[in-house]
């Protein structure tokens, strides 16, 4: 380990601690918490989307090969939409509550009161490398915090590209970005933020959740893990194979709510896999590789961990490669044995498996049989069976007949559970993720009853069990 000492060395002369204390000044002097500020940064941040939109669709490409179209509604324009619905409702989301005072409180009135947390620390991934930073910074800016987002150095040119803009549109005093890998992000988690929302690796999630726990610092993780796919043989087989190859081979099927796979009976897999080649030609051609909308595996290793997936069970379409391109086809595999290599982790690819479930019995036990999935997917008409599904699958979130729409629905909170993470934002979720509610109680002076103070009497306790 020759090298060990000269990393540590350059990783100490890291220190973020300046760039902190300038926005707990900026924080202190009160600047984030008036709503015009944040109106201001909010419409700014729209005004950047719309304005640099040509500028983030050219990044967008050069790491994902990802096509305007696809740019614009998963990052621009979501960016844009998220900021405008935080900053009409924001005022409302700020309001007190009053709360009932009861009897010996009185006279009193009681309320909780939204209140900014301080420094936010925003960590994002790669594979929506523009969108996972700025929603989480316009909930916590909605909030009335100062914000330190550390953009994915995976995907280089979106993080270049935001460290440009983001001082030009929004307040420098109260809003930075720091760029880098894992040296300048252990730097950044040994400070004391008063909140971090990293979205990521669960086994990444854990080294942030334990730097912060030393600050105790609060944390929101947004993790991933294999979102479960149930097809039943009443759904409507057509337009289920749509909307499955939509979500799995958008962006390459580098999404943490992709359908990771599919559990369904012989029958219903022998009807399905026609429609899913047909939903497949339809969108990116007979060859993918030539198609503007269809994605690139982000780097080398991810291309030869996805690729190294393709041998878990009988190719029924798909399955080409080009290493030099990134390229790796929209892939369906059957005949995947649950032990296969492909079930052991997030597939995080363009491959989707079919595992067979003879019934909703199988495909419960095998869902329950791993960690709880960040979004759980069914495709039935059948009530009965729907509501079974909620109640016994626990996920992050939950999608009867179609993948990943809950993303478009602002007001539904947006998180994991288990493994598949913790806290959530988007609307007003995010709001309160980045906010402290604040009970807070105020008295009148009159009457001040003396029934609370010692001398504690036989007669004092007698009316207490009374009006208790
Ligand atoms: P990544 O490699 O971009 O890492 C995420 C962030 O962690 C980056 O900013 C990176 O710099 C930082 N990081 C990496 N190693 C670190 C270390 N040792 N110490 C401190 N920081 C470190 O992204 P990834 O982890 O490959 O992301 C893919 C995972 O993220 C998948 O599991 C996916 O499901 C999940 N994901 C979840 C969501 C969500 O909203 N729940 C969204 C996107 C991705």
């Amino acid at each position: 380990m020759p090298n060990s000492t000269a990393d540590h060395q350059a990783q100490e002369l890291i220190d973020f601690s300046g760039v902190l204390a300038e926005l707990n000044a900026s924080f202190d002097s009160g600047k984030t918490r008036s709503l015009a500020w944040r109106r201001d940064q909010l419409f700014a941040v729209e005004r950047m989307m719309k304005e640099r939109e040509a500028d983030l669709f050219h990044a967008l490409h050069r790491d994902l090969g990802k096509s305007p179209m696809e740019a614009f509604t998963t990052e621009t324009s979501y960016v844009s939409s998220d900021a405008a619905h935080c900053r009409k409702h924001m005022s409302r989301w700020s309001r007190r509550k009053r709360v009932s005072t009861p009897i010996v409180g009185q006279p009193g009135k009681s309320w909780i009161q939204p209140e900014a947390l301080g420094v936010v620390l925003i960590i994002g991934a790669w594979n929506y490398p523009i969108q996972l930073v700025l929603a989480g910074m316009n909930a916590a800016i909605a909030a009335g915090n100062c914000v330190i987002i550390k953009p994915s150095e995976l995907a280089p040119a979106s993080s270049a590209l935001l460290a440009e803009l983001i001082p030009k549109y929004l307040d420098p005093d109260c809003i930075r970005v720091v760029e880098g890998g894992v040296a300048e992000t252990t730097a950044l988690l040994e400070l004391p933020f008063d909140h971090i929302l990293y979205t990521g690796s669960a086994s990444v999630g854990r080294i942030v959740m334990a730097a912060a726990a030393k600050n105790l610092t609060p944390v929101t993780l947004e993790l991933g893990g294999k979102s479960p796919c149930v097809v039943m043989p009443d759904a409507n087989l057509e337009t289920t194979a749509k909307r499955i190859a939509w979500g799995k081979f958008s962006n390459a099927g580098q999404i943490c709510i992709a359908p990771d796979y599919i559990l369904t009976d012989a029958a219903t897999e022998a009807r399905l896999l026609p429609l899913l080649a047909k939903a497949v030609r339809e969108m990116f051609g007979d060859d993918p590789q030539q198609s503007d909308s269809y994605c690139r595996i982000i780097n080398q290793r991810h291309f030869e961990r996805v690729s190294r997936l393709l041998d878990s069970g009988t190719l029924a379409f798909g399955g080409q490669t080009d290493a030099s391109d990134r390229y790796i086809a929209p892939t369906v595999l059957t005949n995947v044995a649950p032990g296969s290599a492909i079930m052991q982790e997030e597939i995080f690819g363009p491959v989707l498996p079919i595992v067979r479930a003879e019934n909703l019995e199988d495909a419960i036990a095998h869902i329950r049989s791993g960690e709880k999935p960040l979004a759980a997917y069914l495709f039935t008409n059948d009530k009965t069976t729907q509501e079974k599904f909620l109640a016994i699958i626990s996920s992050g979130n939950a999608c009867i007949n179609d993948v990943m729409m809950f993303m478009a629905v602002s007001e539904l909170p947006f998180g994991g559970v288990g493994e598949s993470g913790m806290g959530a934002y988007s609307g007003r979720r995010g709001f309160e993720t980045f906010s402290h509610m604040k009970s807070v109680m105020k008295r009148g002076w009159w009457p001040d009853l003396n029934v609370r103070y010692a001398p504690y009497t036989d007669k004092k306790f007698r009316f207490l069990r009374k009006i208790r």
